[in-house]
Formats: structure tokens, C-alpha cells, sequence
């Protein structure tokens, strides 16, 4: 029997979900706040079609969480939630419907600050921002820090490079064979750095635009048939599309020495996939620590934006990756649970020293 919303939240560790509705606007947003021990929670909001509330709800959950993980892992005084909004974007968008719901982020005082995420944008961000104070990654000419993605892919190469440290004794991406699947908005900047360093590109997409942006800049990248992504002989899978890709079917077939991608909850279940990969010698760089760009950026925009000290935090990426691998060998656990483990003991360390006890 599927768990109602408290037991959901109970068994995750959240502390609040708002649930919003407007009529006039269309407007029907979940807002989830995982964990503010380390500062306000921050998250983007999500605009999607789900098939259910209930998807809807676990979706929040569940991305909530990781941003709690992600922002503690990263040396963020930031906690972790995400709003997910219910619906057709293509048909909802327009400045009463972001006006509105950025007066729901406003109720909150605070405890959630938004940013962009899947079909949401720097634009939407301003329209927030005419309701709340509440709201980062807006545009760059009103102060901002604009579009997040390519700091993400740089921090994702970051972390690549450093996973190719511990397999390979070096980290260069010269001759390794990097299938990138999604060329997105940070799909395609990472290609740009794999191709700089004389990594070859497998690329797979279900978006033929977006495709074309990559081979017509550069020439060398092999466009795979999407049916058959997991057979080609690659020795990084970089997972930059949609989350769940590293399942028992994909890693059954998988012939990787390492999986280093931007995407968000890229393990359907932390507790099987986890393992399994161990089990195989894949070397997986945890989803939250190595996607961590973005958030970064922003929580730097937050201080006022300058781009250099948000790329050297970026860079830390590289040493924490190491740290994870280290911790997981010794503890003798995957590398999913010892980045959570990381990220927990941050937050206990830092709850003691805010309560004193
Ligand atoms: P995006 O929407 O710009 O790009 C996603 C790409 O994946 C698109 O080109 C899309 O066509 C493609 N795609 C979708 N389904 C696919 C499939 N089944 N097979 C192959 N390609 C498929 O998104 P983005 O901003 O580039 O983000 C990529 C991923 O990284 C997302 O999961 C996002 O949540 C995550 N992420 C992004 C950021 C950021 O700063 N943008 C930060 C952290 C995590």
C-alpha cells in the first residue's frame, strides 16, 4: 500500500510541504523543505506533467532530500528543498502565473528559497522575483547569476577527471571513450570540455535540435541509436538527462569503469543500484556531490555573484570525489551511501554547534 504524505515525509526526515492551489492562474505547486539545520532550504522549481499527484508528491520528496544532501556535501550553509508545480508548461507560463506563485514562496518568510530548474528559467525567476525576495538565478542584467548549467557541467567534468585519478592513475580524459547521454544545457558544455581535452564523444539524445548543436560544432562526436546506448564499448557513462538511467537493465549491459553525470537521483534505488555497481567495478561518482555546480553558483549569487569564487568552490568537487572514494573503501560501502554519510555528519557536526550540546 502506497504511504500517505506524512509517513513519506517521516520516513525521508522532512520538516513542511505546502501544497498551493490557485484557479486563476492554473497554479498547483507542491513546495517540500527537507532539512534547515544548515541554513534556509534551497531548491528549484520543476514544472512537469506528472501522470499522478502522488508522482508529484514523491518527486518533491525525494528531489528535496537530495538537495539537503547536496548543499551539506558541498560546504553549503544552505538546506535542502525543491517545488515541483503540476501541469503543461507550455500552457501555464505567463507572469500572473509565476507572480502568484511567487507569493506562495513568500508565505514561507524564507525558509525556501527558489531557483530554476526543468522547464523553468532565468525569466520565470524575474517574474518571481516581482513577489518575493526569496528567489536566485535571476537574469544576469538584474544581478544575478543567470543560467546555472554551465558550472554544473564544469563541476560534473571536475568530478569526472577525478574518478579517472582513482581508476586509471591519471586524470586526464585523453583517448577515453565518454558516452554523454543528453545534450542539454549541460550535456552539451560538458562535451565541450571532454572534446577540449581529446576525450571522444558517444552522444545520445531524443532531441534532434539539440543533437545538431553538438555535431555542427564539433565533428567528432558519434551520435548513437538511443535503443542501443548501453552496448557501446565507452569507458565513462555520463548520465545528463533524466534520473533512474542506472538501473538493473542499464547496468547489466553497462561496459563502463565509471559513471559521472549531471543528472539528479540517477540510481532508481540507492539501496540495490549501489551495491550492484561495487559488485561490477564500476566506479560511481554520487549524483549530489558531483552535480553540485549549479547550486554552488547560486549560493555564491546569494553573496553577491562573482564567477571566479564560485568555480574555485566548484573545484573542490575534484578532492571531495577523491574523500567519497576513500571513505566508501574504508567503511567498505558504496559510494551513494558513504556521499550520504559525508553529508549526514556535516549536518550533526553543525546542529551541535548550533544548539551547544
Ligand atoms: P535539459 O532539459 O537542458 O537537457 C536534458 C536533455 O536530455 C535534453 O536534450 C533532452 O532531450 C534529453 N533527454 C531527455 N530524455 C532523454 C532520453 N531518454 N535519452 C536521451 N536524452 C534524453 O537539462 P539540463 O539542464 O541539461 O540538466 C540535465 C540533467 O542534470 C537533469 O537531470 C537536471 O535535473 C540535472 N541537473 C542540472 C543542473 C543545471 O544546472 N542545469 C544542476 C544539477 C542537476
Amino acid at each position: 500500500m502506497q504511504q500517505s504524505v506524512l509517513e513519506q515525509m517521516q520516513s525521508m526526515g522532512h520538516e513542511q510541504v505546502m501544497f498551493c492551489t490557485d484557479p486563476h492562474t492554473g497554479l498547483n505547486a507542491i513546495i517540500a523543505i527537507h532539512n534547515t539545520t544548515l541554513g534556509p532550504s534551497l531548491g528549484g522549481t520543476r514544472l512537469w506533467n506528472y501522470n499522478s499527484h502522488e508522482d508529484a508528491i514523491t518527486d518533491a520528496l525525494r528531489l528535496s532530500r537530495g538537495m539537503t544532501y547536496k548543499s551539506a556535501i558541498s560546504g553549503l550553509n544552505l538546506g535542502g528543498g525543491k517545488a515541483v508545480l503540476i501541469g503543461d508548461a507550455s500552457k501555464l507560463k505567463n507572469e500572473a502565473y509565476w507572480r502568484r506563485y511567487g507569493r506562495f514562496v513568500n508565505n514561507l518568510g524564507g525558509k525556501y528559497i527558489t531557483a530554476e530548474d526543468v522547464n523553468t528559467s532565468s525569466k520565470d525567476m524575474e517574474y518571481i522575483a516581482m513577489e518575493t525576495k526569496h528567489v536566485t538565478g535571476v537574469p544576469e542584467y538584474l544581478g544575478g547569476s543567470g543560467d546555472p548549467s554551465p558550472v554544473t557541467a564544469y563541476g560534473v567534468y571536475v568530478g569526472m577527471k577525478a574518478a579517472c585519478k582513482k581508476v586509471y592513475g591519471s586524470d586526464s580524459l585523453s583517448g577515453k571513450r565518454v558516452l554523454v547521454q543528453g545534450a542539454g544545457n549541460v550535456g552539451r558544455t560538458l562535451i565541450d570540455h571532454i572534446v577540449e581535452e581529446g576525450g571522444k564523444v558517444l552522444l545520445s539524445d531524443i532531441n534532434e535540435n539539440n543533437i545538431k548543436l553538438v555535431t555542427q560544432k564539433h565533428s567528432s562526436v558519434e551520435v548513437l541509436n538511443n535503443n542501443e546506448i548501453f552496448n557501446a564499448d565507452i569507458d565513462i557513462y555520463a548520465p545528463c538527462a533524466l534520473g533512474a538511467s542506472v538501473n538493473t537493465d542499464s547496468i547489466s549491459k553497462l561496459k563502463c569503469a565509471i559513471i559521472a553525470g549531471a543528472a539528479n537521483n540517477q540510481l532508481a534505488d540507492e539501496n540495490v543500484h549501489g551495491p550492484m555497481l561495487v559488485e561490477k567495478g564500476i566506479t560511481y561518482v554520487p549524483d549530489f556531490l558531483i552535480n553540485a555546480g549549479g547550486i554552488i553558483n547560486i549560493s555564491v549569487e546569494m553573496e553577491g555573484y562573482n564567477r571566479a569564487r564560485a568555480i574555485a568552490i566548484v573545484d573542490k568537487i575534484y578532492g571531495r570525489t577523491l574523500e567519497n572514494f576513500e571513505l566508501a573503501a574504508k567503511e567498505n560501502i558504496h559510494n551513494q551511501l558513504a556521499a550520504m554519510r559525508m553529508a549526514e555528519k556535516r549536518i550533526a557536526d553543525i546542529a551541535k554547534v548550533k544548539t551547544g550540546l
